[in-house]
């Protein structure tokens, strides 16, 4: 139930505010309206470093000034026309499992929570294809698919943290498995998505044609700039009959590399190539207890055995071809059973320990230098705040490899400006340096507001066409403003 809105006395903002809940609470019901503080701030909060930070220090979230939770798209609907009548911001929330500030509301109007939109439509067991509402969470769907047989083979990080159908798609995420069955731009098929000023359309009902442009795709990655996506239908796959375990060390980072590029450009298929350089298999060892240091590489191969033994017997064959050491399967089987382990409460990292996740995507060619020119711009350019930088490559492409790479310091300045200047410093060091050597900006934690500011950089030219499509498809900017790079709403009154 919606509390009466602060007074600022007569003033027309009030009378406004007042208005606006009054034709919110009609549209989706008033216990499903709220402009309380706390929920206000609930709604803005996520996992980025400068989000834990804020509340940390007591500080507030950059909030809206409503939060509606509709039940159906055609309240979705409701919620997006009112918003668009008075040109005030709609920011979508799924689980707010994401790092780079796409839940805050910089421009306050409408946090719009989609956690009521949680049923599971179809499963098309005969073409293998959910299609579920988007604020579904990935253990949810999980479950149900598992108990067909079938598995969604997207496991994130977050996956425990609330992170939702929608959020993969919007964000476009990966799992731990993605080397094998795709990225959230790989496993959708089709979409629902509610675009301003308040109209539902639906993408073609499969993702592979030659009717024109994709606008399935324009979809994918837009962090809610574009619009609501409500629904989804989503590839899914037969649970795999065996799995096998590997893992390897590597005198260092560079062999490591080469050996993840031979398995990828000999086209086969590991379900997971996960490569640590050292400090991040230190890391590794104190949060899931592998019993390894050093340049370490863990894969798994999943689907029939036969399909496993001859995988696991070439991947062996390759990699020590290249100068790995095998460790034997029990250091990836240790990893598998503890990968949602660091994770788990109190063992993120989290403020005042100051850190910062990169994920960048390259080719195979680009990434030895990227890699070295990062580390070396992190620990010698921040050498005075004792910056720290880890790594390890999780995502292997056909082409090239993800560099999960992170700074952190321990100890930083007290001063919350003082901090904040000094995140975006290292932020600015590492986005730049990996951009400069054929690095793109990230790969699966989205842009947000965080990496917004690197987007003309990343695209060049090509960002003002997408500028120009974002302003004739929502030409008031009220869709997730300041995010990617978009800037603040036009228009608006507010
Ligand atoms: C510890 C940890 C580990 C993580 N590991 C991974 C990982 O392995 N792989 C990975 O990909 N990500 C990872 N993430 C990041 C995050 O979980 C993903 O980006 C996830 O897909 C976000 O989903 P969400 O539902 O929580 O989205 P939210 O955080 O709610 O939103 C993220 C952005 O998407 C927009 N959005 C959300 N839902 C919709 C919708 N239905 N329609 C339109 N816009 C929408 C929001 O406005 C926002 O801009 C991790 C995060 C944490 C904290």
């Amino acid at each position: 139930m919606s509390q009466t809105p602060p007074s600022d006395g007569v003033s027309g903002t009030s009378y406004l505010r007042g208005q606006i809940v009054r034709e919110l609470e009609a549209a989706i019901g008033a216990e499903y309206v709220s402009t309380d503080a706390a929920d206000l701030q609930a709604q803005a909060a996520d996992w980025s470093w400068y989000s834990k930070y804020l509340a940390y220090k007591n500080l507030e979230q950059p909030a809206a000034d409503f939060m509606v939770r509709p039940g159906s798209t055609s309240e979705v609907e409701k919620v997006v026309r009112i918003a668009s009548d008075y040109r005030i911001p709609v920011t979508t929330r799924g689980g707010g499992s994401g790092t780079q500030g796409g839940t805050f509301a910089p421009y306050g109007g409408i946090a719009l929570d989609l956690s009521r939109l949680t049923e599971i439509v179809d499963i098309d067991e005969e073409s293998l294809i959910v299609t579920a509402q988007a604020g579904i969470d990935g253990p949810t769907i999980e479950k149900a698919l598992n108990d067909k047989g079938l598995t969604l083979a997207h496991y994130p990080g977050s996956y425990h943290l609330g992170a939702t159908i929608g959020g993969f798609i919007a964000a476009r995420g990966s799992g731990v498995v993605s080397t094998k069955y795709g990225k959230a731009e790989d496993q959708v098929i089709a979409v629902e998505v509610v675009v301003p000023p308040g109209r539902t359309i639906t993408t073609l009902p499969v993702p592979s044609h030659a009717a024109g442009p994709d606008l399935l795709q324009t979809f994918v990655g837009s962090e809610g700039t574009l619009g609501v996506i409500t629904q989804a239908s989503l590839r899914v796959d037969p649970l795999p009959e065996a799995r096998g375990f590997l893992s390897f060390s590597f005198p260092d980072i560079f062999a490591g590399i080469e050996a993840g590029r031979q398995i990828m450009t000999h086209r086969l298929r590991p379900a997971v190539i996960r490569l640590y350089d050292e400090a991040d298999s230190q890391k590794l060892k104190d949060w899931v207890g592998t019993p390894f240091t050093g340049t370490l590489m863990v894969i798994m191969c999943d689907g029939t055995q036969e399909l496993v033994d001859y995988e696991t017997r070439a991947i062996t064959a390759l990699v020590e071809g290249v100068g790995g050491t095998s460790l034997g399967p029990d250091v990836g089987h240790t990893w598998w059973e503890g990968k949602y382990e660091p994770y788990a409460k109190g063992k993120l990292p989290q403020p005042p320990l100051m850190y910062g996740t990169f994920d960048q995507v390259a080719r195979f060619a680009d990434l030895p230098a990227i890699y070295s020119a990062k580390k070396k711009i992190i620990e010698e350019e921040f050498a005075q705040y004792g910056a720290r930088y880890t790594a390890h490559l999780s995502h292997w492409y056909p082409w090239g490899a993800m560099l999960y790479d992170r700074f952190y310091v321990d100890e930083p300045p007290a001063d919350p400006a003082e901090a904040m200047a000094l995140h975006d410093r290292l932020w600015d060091a590492g986005i730049l340096t990996g951009l400069e050597n054929g690095a793109v900006l990230n790969d699966h934690h989205g842009v947000g507001i965080k990496l917004g500011r690197f987007m003309r950089t990343q695209y060049g030219d090509g960002f003002d066409l997408m500028r120009q499509v974002k302003e004739t498809w929502d030409p008031d900017g009220i869709m997730n403003p300041g995010k990617l790079g978009f800037g603040p709403p036009r228009n608006s009154k507010w």
